[in-house]
Parts: structure tokens; C-alpha cells; sequence
């Protein structure tokens, strides 16, 4: 779960909240804890917890796998297409 950081226009409180990832494109920030006002909104605090590469690294692995696969497959095939030829000779 991705941590948000976000800052009270009101008073200058500056919180974290847990988010699931559903709420994370809701425009609802969660009040402030210090004054209880709902004027409060979203701010970058960077990517140290979990950074970006979350489903993005997993996709490029999964990519990277399928690459392999289809290059041992071609690798085959073209030994198997040598050795036919190889023979035929
Ligand atoms: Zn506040």
C-alpha cells in the first residue's frame, strides 16, 4: 500500500496516510489531524518507500522472460533447421 503525504492549508499540518491503491486517484484527501479541516491535499513526498517500480518492474520482468523464451525457441529452431541442412548435405 502506497504511503501519501499530505499538507492542512488551514493550519500547515503536514500528515501520512496509508492508502489502498483503489482511493489513490480519489480526490479526497483525508482531514487534517491537527485542526480537523478538510482543506488539505496531496503533496509529492518522494518514492522511498516503494518507489516506482512496483507492477512497472514486474511487467518489464515479465517481458524480459518472454524475450528469453522466444529467443531460446528461435535458437532451436535454427539449430534444428542446420542440422536438416547438415544432413540433407
Ligand atoms: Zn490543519
Amino acid at each position: 500500500m502506497p504511503i501519501y503525504s499530505y499538507a492542512c492549508s488551514t493550519c500547515g499540518e503536514r500528515f501520512d496516510r496509508l492508502r489502498p491503491m483503489s482511493s489513490a486517484t480519489e480526490d479526497t484527501p483525508p482531514p487534517c489531524p491537527a485542526c480537523s479541516s478538510t482543506d488539505t491535499r496531496r503533496v509529492v513526498a518522494g518514492f522511498a518507500v516503494h518507489g516506482p517500480s512496483g507492477p512497472d518492474h514486474q511487467e518489464i520482468a515479465a517481458q524480459r522472460a518472454q524475450q528469453e523464451r522466444m529467443a531460446s525457441i528461435t535458437s532451436k529452431e535454427t539449430i534444428d533447421s542446420l542440422r536438416a541442412a547438415k544432413s540433407n548435405t
